[in-house]
């Protein structure tokens, strides 16, 4: 294959906001993405695909409100599988606390919702959260690299097994046999943080993986049902309308999984933990908590995402603890800022830009 601009390893769905992000910024540099597997099959399958406009620190919730105009423009663009949501935040903090961490609450509402089966524990009260939609992950990272498919190479099954660089170009080795040059390489990895081929680079940034766990409840949600976060919780109930039930996502503490190795099945003490939780608010949901899914996410010390030049050329992008969907726009739009990525005349071919 001919050298490239950009070389994407990793396409979930932060390695496909990366190259959507890189052709806008330069039509004319060629770009490629490289999937072991196939698009959005990592931790993006998994994923809930939850997106409320928050955020812990004043950088975050900077990516998050970049990030909601995005998903917005895109989700129109592109058609892709995203659906508004309304909202409820219950917390037992003030209004003034919560309004610096959520960038739309609305009106304080009742703290108790018996129809749909939970309500505050004491001290608690709720607020309306504007903003909020969740999405199908994986749909969305195939749907964006389906709409670039006639401007970046995208190649699945496809292991990048070592990484090695002379001067002006980084050296790819495939898997099945070959080796791309690429000018700047983007590492959009999620948890594989330990692959041979970079785990020596990635680690002096002090990432770990955690597992993730969420349940899913047999309780078919109605058309208007909200997504309610329990903030003081770190938890949420998501009304999944297409798969007709509720999914609980709680915080698991387990650290330090590798992904090829966790367990994709729910331990028993995965659903009682989530049970446990969600019994504070919801008894008789609670008791609906049968099935649900794993899998793991990368996280960094400070709890920011990451983006982060390894070596000149090769830039790390993702670590975002568990809200690497929600924040991909602005984890991309940070990587391509990172990357020059101005064609040279001797490697890009001009290409004519799309109209
Ligand atoms: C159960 C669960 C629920 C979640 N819920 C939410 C939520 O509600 N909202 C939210 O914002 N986030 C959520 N997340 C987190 C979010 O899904 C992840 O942060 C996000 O999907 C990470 O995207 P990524 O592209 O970095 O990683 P991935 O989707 O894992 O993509 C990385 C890709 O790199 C590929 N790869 C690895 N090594 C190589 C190699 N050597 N060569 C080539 N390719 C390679 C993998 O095959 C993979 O496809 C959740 C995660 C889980 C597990």
């Amino acid at each position: 294959m001919d050298p490239v601009d950009l070389a994407i390893v990793g396409g979930g769905v932060i390695g496909a906001l990366i190259a959507h992000e890189a052709v806008a910024a330069f039509p004319d540099a060629r770009v490629a993405v490289l999937e072991r597997g196939l698009i959005g099959q990592g931790a993006s399958s998994r994923s809930a695909g939850v997106h409320f406009p928050r955020g812990a620190t004043a950088r975050v919730r900077s990516m998050s409100e970049h990030s909601h105009h995005v998903w917005g423009r895109l989700a129109t663009e592109l058609d892709l599988p995203i659906r508004e949501v309304d909202a409820t935040v219950v917390s037992t903090g003030d209004a003034d606390a919560l309004s610096t961490t959520y960038l739309r609450l609305g009106d304080e509402t009742a703290p108790a919702d018996p129809a749909r089966g939970w309500s505050a524990p004491p001290g608690g009260r709720a607020w309306t959260l504007h903003g909020c939609h969740y999405a199908d992950v994986q749909g969305v990272a195939g749907r964006v690299l389906a709409s670039l498919r006639d401007q970046v190479t995208v190649l699945e099954g496809t292991e990048v097994t070592e990484l090695s660089s002379d001067g002006a170009y980084h050296r790819l080795t495939l898997g099945q046999g070959g080796e791309l040059l690429a000018r700047r390489v983007v590492l959009a990895p999620g948890p594989w943080l330990a692959h041979p081929a970079w785990a020596d680079l990635v680690a002096p940034l002090g990432l770990r993986v955690k597992k993730v766990v969420a349940a899913h409840l047999e309780s078919a949600p109605a058309p208007d049902d909200p997504l309610t976060i329990f903030q003081d919780e770190d938890a949420f109930l998501l009304p999944l309308h297409g798969r007709g039930h509720f999914l609980f996502s709680y915080t698991c503490d387990r650290w330090d999984v590798a992904p090829d190795d966790v367990e994709l099945a729910l331990e028993r003490s995965d659903l009682d933990d989530a049970r446990a939780v969600l019994g504070r608010f919801a008894p008789d949901l609670a008791a609906r908590c049968n099935s649900g899914r794993v899998f793991c996410d990368a996280y960094s010390p400070s709890r920011e995402p990451v983006v982060a030049e390894l070596r000149p050329g090769l830039v790390f992008a993702g670590a975002a603890n568990g809200s690497g969907y929600r924040l991909a726009p602005a984890i991309a739009a940070e990587t391509v800022a990172a990357l020059d990525l101005t064609p040279t005349p001797n490697l890009s071919q001009p290409r004519q830009r799309q109209s």
